[in-house]
């Protein structure tokens, strides 16, 4: 009995076995599963922390008053920044403002400790190149400049 009983719960378990392995193949054909990346791609999660960009304000400018608590947050030491007081202008704004993308971890404590929510994370995901000093200094001012005249 034993010996019919091992052999039923054996073929039951392989037809289960086969038929989750041909949905699971049906599936990928009707693209349930494959995103043809780079035709298509995924939402990126609201989460998601790419590196470091500036938010602007509506007139697309940056809200940086150049006050360094980023740069002095920072763990890893990947800021700089500059700034100075622009005739006409009540605050100071960053003239020079780089990120250090290779050594960044991520942390968001520069995010966390701006005054003026001059920082965000971009839904950056696939950066790619050969060489790695492109990402050693990320302009952020001409970043946003780019991003601003793409609007
Ligand atoms: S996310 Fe963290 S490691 Fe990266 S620049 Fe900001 S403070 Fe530095
Ligand atoms: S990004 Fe924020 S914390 Fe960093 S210098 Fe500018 S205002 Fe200060």
């Amino acid at each position: 009995m034993g010996y019919f009983s091992e052999i039923y719960q054996g073929a039951k378990s392989l037809v289960i076995g086969m038929r989750i392995s041909l949905d699971q193949f049906l599936k990928n054909f009707r693209g349930d599963y494959n995103t043809p990346y780079p035709h298509k791609t995924l939402p990126i999660p609201e989460r998601y922390r790419g590196h470091i960009i500036f938010t602007n304000d509506e007139a697309g400018k940056s809200l940086c008053i150049a006050c360094k608590s980023c740069e002095r947050a920072c763990p890893s030491a990947c800021i700089l920044v500059e700034g100075e007081k622009k005739e006409g202008e009540k605050k100071k704004s960053a003239t020079l403002f780089e990120l250090n993308y290779t050594t960044c971890s991520l942390c968001g404590a520069c995010v966390e400790v701006c005054p003026t929510d001059a920082l965000t994370f971009s839904k950056r995901y696939n950066l790619a190149n050969t060489s790695k000093a492109v990402y050693a200094k990320i302009d952020l001012i001409k970043d946003l400049e780019n991003r601003m005249q793409k609007k």
